[in-house]
């Protein structure tokens, strides 16, 4: 929609083809129906790929503010949460409406239910072939804003990677990002429900390799929550790779390890007639606090008073350090985001056009960039449509 209507504003001829019947289907049920627009606090860092160079060049022509303008141009009118970028009415509709009115009021060839098969370059152009029609679309240039396979948003399949592939592009291994962790370990069946602020540290054959701090969710089937997620995709690329990968939770992140041991000993000693359990009352939740103890291998009845200082630091260090094994990640239908995609190597950061095809152009999540929560993932979506739209249209 982005490339349609800068495509559009730049004097091009339009046509979107979209295989849902409205456009802009996943947009509504991005940030809880709030839609997280872009974020003020615009880094590569907040990015993830093969090719962090190819990020670094994308933000210098498109960050948070070129994000604002191109919002205040065709009427969505924001507001922040901290650095977050919401429209003002919080309503992720709006949104979408608003880009579908845009590439209406421009008189783009807007056509719904329209599912792209097949892509060929011609020697004058693109023919373009979908489904169910007898003759192809004809195109001087051809933007691919096909998204990725994650989300249960009919028309997430992934149809834009072999579109990309018949046009000889390579994939970087395409996984679920921004997606819930499955782990065998047994006692998630009795942790499920608690919500903690805990930190979540994800460790690739032993190696320490992200970690984030924040609301995590215990399920039946292991962990969720933004922490998470911001987590996943290493877990999902490393259990690709068939690396083993584990995250280690720390529920108890502000205070060290020296500071919790402290703290149980002070209580240890003045109720010395307490459980081992109502030593970690009011600290924990009630449903964590029998699976730590477990875990540090004591008994949930035993008296503080035979607690041994020994036993008292392992337990300080399984709750700081709660290690979990992670066997797979939740499918893509329940993923945000794909990590993986088109390399960008392939493709140019400024133009978004294809290295190996010109007149193609590949934008948004088909390739291989992916951002934490936050934002970022829509940011880079119209960034890169907005720049493909300018640069086919003929602009530089
Ligand atoms: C639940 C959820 C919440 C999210 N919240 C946020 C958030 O708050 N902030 C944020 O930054 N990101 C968020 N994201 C991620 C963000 O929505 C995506 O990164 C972004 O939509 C990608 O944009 P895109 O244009 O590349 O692909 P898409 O938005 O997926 O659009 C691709 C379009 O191409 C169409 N299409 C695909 N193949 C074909 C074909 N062969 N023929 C015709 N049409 C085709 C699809 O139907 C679709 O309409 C969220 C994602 C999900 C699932």
């Amino acid at each position: 929609m982005a490339a349609g209507i800068t495509a559009s504003q730049n004097g091009a001829s339009v046509t979107v083809l979209e295989q849902n019947d409205i456009l802009g289907k996943k947009i509504l049920s991005t940030g809880n129906g709030r839609c997280n627009l872009t974020n003020l606090n615009m880094k590569t860092d907040d990015y993830r790929g093969d090719d962090l160079e190819f990020i670094q060049e994308f933000l210098k022509d498109f960050g948070a503010s070129d994000a604002l303008d191109f919002f205040s141009s065709v009427g969505i009118f924001t507001k922040c949460r901290g650095d977050y970028v919401y429209p003002l009415s919080d309503q992720a509709s709006a949104v979408r409406d608003a880009l579908a009115m845009e590439l209406h009021r421009l008189e783009a060839n807007v056509r719904i239910n329209c599912y792209v098969e097949e892509i060929r370059k011609g020697k004058k152009g693109f023919l373009i072939f979908c489904a169910g029609e007898q003759s192809p679309c004809r195109a001087d240039k051809v933007i691919l804003a096909a998204g990725s396979k994650a989300s249960q948003v009919p028309g997430s399949n992934g149809s834009g990677y072999v579109l990309a592939e018949r046009f000889g592009h390579t994939l970087s291994p395409v996984v679920p990002s921004l997606v819930q962790l499955i782990s065998q370990k047994k006692c998630f069946k009795k942790l499920s429900g608690i919500r903690i602020t805990a930190q979540v540290s994800l460790y690739v054959d032993g190696k320490l390799t992200a970690r984030d701090t924040g609301e995590l969710q215990l399920t039946d089937y292991g962990v969720s929550g933004i922490p998470v997620f911001q987590v996943s995709r290493y877990a999902a690329k490393a259990l690709d790779k068939k690396q083993k990968a584990a995250a280690a939770i720390d529920f108890i992140p502000h205070l060290d390890t020296a500071e919790l041991t402290g703290e149980l000993l002070r209580r240890r000693s003045l109720w010395k007639k307490r459980t081992a359990a109502e030593l970690l009352n009011t600290i924990f939740p009630s449903k964590l606090i029998p699976v730590l103890l477990s875990e540090a291998g004591l008994d949930k009845q035993a008296w503080a008073e035979k607690i041994s200082e020994n036993q008292i630091r392992k337990l300080s260090e399984v709750c700081k350090c709660f290690t979990v094994p992670v066997s797979d990640t939740k499918p893509f239908s329940r993923a945000q985001v794909c990590a993986g995609g088109v390399r960008t190597d392939e493709v140019c950061p400024h133009t978004m056009e294809s290295k190996l095809v010109k007149g193609l152009y590949i934008t948004g999540e088909l390739l291989d960039v992916d951002g934490i929560c936050g934002g970022y993932n829509l940011h880079f979506a119209w960034g890169s449509g907005i720049k493909a739209g300018k640069h086919a249209a003929g602009k530089k």
